[in-house]
């Protein structure tokens, strides 16, 4: 167990000394020279400078060599005084952002490349968390105890051996701060990381509290409703964990602090200053200037030998963060999100019916879940057909599409485009093929014009682009009343004359997203709950003469807009309960006739009803 945790500790140090030596090797030669001269400084001073005057003064060399010794001394290291502090002023804190820059980008880029399914993944969640904390700081901060590490073993058998020379048995007293810090220290940093892992699940909902508190989507719901009480309970839970898990951890800590600073600090000071007044008084075998440089060395070896373990223990510490920070980054994603594999069909060149999409008795089962939410689901969607899927909430319509668009992979089953398995197909390419606007769709702190095009508009053309894409969901001529009407930034979190659209509105300028993508399949995933009855189905009106030479997958509670479809797939409960065109399954008078009526009645006047009956 030990063997693996110093394996882990080497591996994961050299790990992020590799990673940096990639990203800055500037950085990491300047903090080994930066480091040499640090120590060379110290040991000249402390040790042979100190030697230098005292032997001066006892062998009488006259005051002349003594200041020249001084002169030269000062100038010898007045160059390398001004490169360290140009490093330590100029070059660092430049190279270091540029790091942290690199080091997040690097984080930002994993993140957004696992699958879905890790955000849902509590355990994920907390070791992303944690791999997250002050991980920046981190990286340099090893590279950095690395190198005080290596250069400090040298200077420190240097002093020494130094010491040594004087008096034989004085090096003995080292022992008390490797005592003191590799012991004491290093069980004290376990607990200190075994409490913070401890305290993450409470930390998060401590954070996720106050996220909500800043978001304007909750500000409604805080005002109308007693949730934060809820919420306050919440974030109570959270803070009375932490507090609970530092009380557990603080006694624990308490004896081994002092048993720490007993053997690193009085061990070594109190033990070296009477054993050398000892031989100073009482044997009479040490003289005054050899107990003065004796107690210099001790000094200097004492304090080499504190920073240079307290870097092993820092870095000992660092590791289990780097372990969690590199399971991250090593993790290799169940989906692929950068997968190359088969170049999917396009639909341009297959014929009119041809099948695009063939779900194969397709199973699915959330992580963590025991129930299939998807089961044995056959369907097929032929080139440019509009499907229909309705359902109950939680019957499994949004997973449906989760899995065409290869958000999840299915549990059981195949789903095949063109006849090939999708799993075996280019991701990137795959789900390119796709124009998508969900339920859940986001709406981004950018402009109209960035939220449409989900890049920065480059020319005129791209502009034209949004304002047709605007103009067919409906929502032109309001983003015209908008201050800077395209380019006027959505929410007010940046921009005091940011927009703030309704629920409806932004739907449609979600499914102008959609319509922008250059796709050839379009799924809608009810991107028109806000809206009314009648506007809703004036909506699918345009996405389908939009789509007229596309293939349309959406899902609607409204059966209303169902009627618009060719094919209506009914889910109940994870399954396929019935499927046909809209007169067929009326005709057949079963579960979707019963939904139909049912809909139609509560629409007092509901004229698409009428029309479709
Ligand atoms: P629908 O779109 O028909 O309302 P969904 O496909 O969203 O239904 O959900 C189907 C079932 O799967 C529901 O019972 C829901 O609670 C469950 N479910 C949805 N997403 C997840 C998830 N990420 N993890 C676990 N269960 C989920």
């Amino acid at each position: 167990m030990k063997t693996n945790k110093n394996a882990g500790y080497f591996r994961n140090n050299i790990y992020i000394f590799k990673l940096l030596w990639k990203i800055k090797k500037g950085r990491v030669t300047g903090e080994f020279f930066y480091c040499v001269l640090r120590y060379m400084y110290w040991i000249f001073y402390d040790i042979l400078f100190l030697r230098y005057l005292v032997e001066s003064l006892e062998i009488g060399r006259s005051f002349e060599q003594i200041m020249t010794f001084i002169l030269v001394t000062l100038l010898g290291f007045a160059i390398p005084n001004v490169i360290a502090a140009w490093y330590e002023h100029i070059f660092k804190p430049k190279t270091d952002a540029d790091i942290f820059a690199s080091v997040n980008t690097l984080l930002f880029e994993k993140a957004t490349h696992v699958e879905l399914e890790c955000y849902e993944n509590t355990e994920f969640y907390n070791r992303f968390t944690l791999a997250m904390k002050d991980c920046e700081q981190r990286f340099t901060r090893i590279m950095e105890n690395q190198c005080v590490i290596l250069t400090s073993v040298v200077a420190s058998l240097f002093t020494l051996y130094y010491m040594f020379q004087i008096d034989h048995f004085v090096i003995v007293f080292i022992a008390g701060p490797l005592i003191g810090n590799f012991v004491f220290g290093k069980l004290i940093n376990e607990i200190k990381f075994r409490m913070n892992k401890e305290c993450v699940p409470y930390v998060r909902k401590m954070d996720y509290v106050n996220r909500l508190l800043y978001l304007a989507d909750y500000a409604k719901e805080f005002r109308m409703t007693p949730v934060f009480l809820v919420l306050k309970k919440i974030y109570e839970e959270g803070f009375l964990g932490v507090m609970d898990k530092i009380k557990e951890y603080r006694t624990k800590k308490v004896p081994l602090v002092f048993l720490r600073n007993f053997f690193t600090f009085v061990v070594i000071f109190q033990g070296v200053i009477f054993y050398s007044l000892y031989r100073v008084m009482v044997t009479h075998s040490m003289t005054l200037s050899g107990f003065t440089v004796l107690f210099s060395a001790m000094n200097t070896v004492a304090w080499i030998v504190i920073q240079s373990s307290n870097s092993i223990i820092q870095s000992y510490e660092d590791s289990l963060y780097i372990a969690n920070l590199r399971e991250f980054l090593e993790y290799v994603p169940a989906i692929d999100e950068q997968q190359a594999g088969i170049l999917p069909e396009t639909c341009e060149n297959t014929a009119s019916d041809e099948t695009i999409l063939d779900f194969q008795n397709v199973s699915f089962t959330y992580r963590g879940q025991d129930k299939p939410v998807l089961q044995n689901i056959r369907m097929t969607v032929h080139k440019n057909e509009k499907i229909a899927i309705v359902g109950h909430n939680g019957a499994g319509k949004t997973t449906l599409t989760k899995l065409l668009m290869r958000l999840y992979d299915v549990s059981e089953g195949e789903i095949l485009y063109y006849g090939q398995n999708i799993k075996g197909l280019d991701l990137p390419r795959y789900r390119s093929l796709y124009g998508a606007a969900f339920q859940d769709y986001q709406a981004f702190a950018m402009t109209v014009a960035e939220n449409v095009l989900m890049r920065k508009p480059q020319s005129e053309e791209d502009y034209q682009k949004v304002r047709e894409c605007l103009i067919r969901t409906g929502v032109y001529e309001k983003v015209c009343s908008l201050p800077h009407g395209m380019d006027t930034i959505l929410t007010k979190e940046f921009a005091a004359d940011g927009a703030a659209l309704s629920g409806g509105e932004l739907q449609k300028i979600a499914v102008a997203r959609a319509f922008a993508r250059d796709y050839q399949i379009a799924i809608f995933d009810e991107p028109s709950s806000a809206l009314d009855p009648v506007a809703e189905y004036r909506l699918y009106e345009n996405i389908l003469e939009e789509c007229r030479d596309k293939t349309v997958v959406f899902i609607s509670h409204r059966l209303s807009t169902a009627v618009l479809a060719d094919k209506i797939y009914l889910f109940e409960n994870g399954r396929i309960a019935e499927w046909g065109s809209h007169e067929n399954l009326m005709r057949q008078n079963g579960k979707y006739a019963d939904m139909f009526r049912k809909q139609a009645q509560s629409y007092v006047g509901g004229m698409m009803y009428e029309q479709a009956k």
